[in-house]
């Protein structure tokens, strides 16, 4: 036997370590795979070299060998065609990746390549996990109408255009956490079996979940993550569904957002800075607004049952202070004022100043205490009319009623008619205020 050289390629493997020792290309230390082209692309180096690549790729795919870890590649072009598994971890393809229509069934690994085309997986039916972590893409990402998928985990990818998931049927988790892509997101209509892990996500472009199902497998599911998602577009949320608690702690609605239809499934915006972001329909029992910034957003068509928040269910469990609820219900108030739903507003105001009342209390500050119990009980801190319409009614007619009896009294008249006056000027501030609104 020669002394043939070999490749030097290799790499530390997930399974097992790689090494390719395969016979090298024309003086350089590595096979034809995993040569890199020449700097000129005119050259006729370059021309040669991409003929034997692509000669070399037929050749192991006729044999059924879709391994190319590591490999450099123009593009790689397998339409409709059935393939075990696929391995293309740490390639580099200088074009684009099509396996549009293709059965595959084994997992797919592109983990840390980098692909300076368009990736289709559109309409691919694959039996095992999805790879593409920590991958680098200058096109487009398709995976629309892609089916049985098991893993779907895209952490850490850098997209710089459109990513597409319109379709797609996810049987485990979809994972994008740290992902940043420039384009588009689009996750219409889709189906994952698992959790949504969407940590700390950076999408540039719009965002859209229309009527995204999560959790279809509520077994394998825990939570929900969307913390520290950052959407700088219009945000598109109507009709998602969860079956678990799902988080939006500390993210950022930049441009716009829509949820429409929240079911019964706790979601939690704490800490979050929501822009133009609007609830309509929801069910907004169990979502927890707790020091959210509300910029211009609609929460009037939404309800709360009986106007209680998770905030104050949580602070009657022991487990919130007083204050941070009367913060959350300040915060739902303001953002309804901004809209004009006084009524709503003004039944959020109570609840706010009732927190406040508490604050007073574990605080022992007694004076503010009764203070706010008088215009709790009397007027219903200005929001209720009725209230102070009555005791008005009621004082003057027993001041009438007293004068007409004991005329002479100076005693009733001083201090029934400085009671009358008191009650007269809340009742014309109470008034005054519902009427200017
Ligand atoms: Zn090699």
């Amino acid at each position: 036997m020669m002394n043939m050289k070999s490749c030097k390629y290799n790499c530390v493997g997930i399974e097992r370590d790689f090494e390719c020792g395969k016979e090298v290309w024309l003086g350089s230390d590595y096979c034809v795979l995993h040569v890199d082209f020449p700097r000129n692309k005119d050259s006729i180096e370059y021309k040669e070299l991409s003929v034997e690549k692509e000669k070399k790729l037929k050749e192991k795919a006729a044999k059924g060998d879709f391994n190319f870890e590591g490999a450099i590649l123009e593009g790689i072009d397998f339409y409709q065609q059935p393939i075990l598994m696929l391995n293309c971890r740490k390639a580099h393809i200088h074009g684009d990746v099509n396996f549009g229509g293709s059965v595959i069934y084994g997992e797919v690994r592109f983990s840390q390549s980098k692909i300076c085309g368009h990736v289709n997986f559109s309409w691919t039916t694959i039996n095992g996990d999805v790879y593409f972590n920590n991958a680098e893409i200058d096109g487009e990402l398709n995976f629309s109408y892609s089916k049985k998928i098991k893993i779907a985990d895209f952490g850490h990818i850098i997209v710089k255009k459109n990513v597409d998931f319109n379709h797609a049927e996810i049987g485990n988790y979809i994972n994008f956490i740290g992902a940043n892509i420039e384009g588009k997101f689009m996750l219409i209509d889709a189906r994952v079996g698992g959790e949504a892990k969407f940590d700390g996500t950076k999408i540039l472009g719009d965002a859209y979940f229309n009527r995204a199902k999560f959790n279809l497998n509520p077994d394998i599911c825990i939570y929900n993550n969307f913390n520290r998602i950052k959407l700088f577009g219009d945000s598109y949320f109507p009709d998602i569904e969860v079956k678990v608690e799902t988080g939006f702690v500390d993210s950022s609605f930049k441009s716009s957002g829509i949820f429409e239809g929240i079911n019964k499934y706790g979601l939690s915006f704490e800490g979050a800075r929501l822009k133009n972001t609007c609830f309509r329909n929801c069910d907004l029992s169990n979502v927890k607004f707790q020091n959210v910034i509300f910029e211009n957003c609609e929460l009037s068509t939404s309800k709360w049952e009986n106007n209680i928040i998770p905030e104050y269910r949580a602070y009657l469990k022991a487990r919130l202070d007083a204050r941070t609820v009367a913060d959350t219900y300040r915060r739902i108030r303001q953002s309804l004022q901004q809209e004009g739903a006084y009524d709503k507003a003004g039944k959020f105001y109570v609840k706010e100043m009732n927190m406040n009342k508490e604050v007073y209390r574990e605080e022992e500050k007694w004076i503010s205490w009764i203070l706010y119990n008088i215009l709790h009980y009397g007027t219903g801190y200005g929001e209720n009319l009725g209230y102070i319409f009555f005791i008005f009614l009621v004082s003057w007619i027993i001041y009438i009623a007293s004068v007409f009896s004991n005329p002479n009294n100076n005693l009733i008249i001083a201090v029934g008619s400085s009671l009358l006056s008191i009650f007269t000027a809340l009742f014309v501030y109470v008034f005054a205020r519902k009427i200017s609104r």
